[in-house]
């Protein structure tokens, strides 16, 4: 449900871990304190990240009581999970193909782009629905479902809602709003009212729209799928051939 990289030595990860990957129980070889996360060997820190979005209430918030540690190149990422989540982070980095539907919620509903990528590239659904569920439809491959999702009462049905997804489904939840960060080249964008501007590539378009963009390349880049993330580009440039 929270994916994050935590750069550090990967043989010494592999040797903590007793092989490639793992799901440990939240609190073990991997501890959450305060917004570190962060990954045990012996007793002893070994990596952690610092993360923007997360706390140690928001963890307790979500039920999190699980991790799935995956060691690549030169670091491991760690998947946070409820006990009855989908598990298998593998799959998600090397699976394909990759089917991205990222959502953006906000008082106007639910804002969704589903992107298919992995060998072809294919924009199946696209408009404003009531519920991520009635807007969330699996497609063969690996599906991962990316919602910005605000934490405030209001809300809090469609949480139940990717909780519910979350058991058959790979989901990831963003809590905080990616709307200034430019799709193509990651940058800061400008804020015009409703409408965000990217002074580097001239690229302006909704800001609500904009997030849904920001948030499936960001998970992307974070999996480390790098192929992918230049299909993103140019699905974003095929779709929005004007800016
Ligand atoms: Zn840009």
């Amino acid at each position: 449900m929270f994916t994050y990289y935590l750069r550090c030595d990967a043989e010494k990860a592999r040797e903590a871990l007793d092989g490639d990957y793992k799901v440990v129980d939240l609190g073990g070889a991997v501890r959450v304190v305060e917004s570190f996360v962060t990954l045990y060997a012996g007793g002893v820190p070994l990596c952690m990240y610092k993360s923007w979005r997360m706390t140690y209430t928001d963890y307790q918030i979500y039920g999190l009581a699980k991790a799935e540690v995956f060691v690549r190149k030169d670091g491991v990422l760690v998947r946070l999970v409820r006990a009855d989540e989908k598990v298998g982070l593998p799959e998600l980095v090397e699976g394909s193909p990759l089917v991205v539907h990222a959502m953006d919620v906000n008082e106007n509903g639910v804002m969704y782009r589903v992107f298919r990528i992995g060998g072809y590239v294919e924009l199946a659904a696209r408009g404003v629905a009531g519920g991520i569920k009635e807007a969330f439809h699996p497609k063969k491959g690996v599906n991962l479902l990316i919602v910005d999702l605000p934490i405030s009462p209001k809300f809090q049905h469609l949480l139940g809602e990717a909780f519910d997804l979350a058991r058959e489904h790979f989901v990831e939840l963003h809590t905080t709003m990616l709307s200034d960060v430019c799709p193509l080249c990651g940058g800061r964008m400008e804020k015009r009212g409703r409408l965000v501007r990217c002074p580097q590539c001239k690229v302006q378009l909704s800001r609500d729209v904009n997030a849904v963009w920001a948030l499936a390349r960001n998970i992307v880049r974070r999996l480390g799928r790098e192929q992918q993330l230049a299909e993103l580009r140019e699905i974003f440039r095929l779709y929005y051939p004007n800016v």
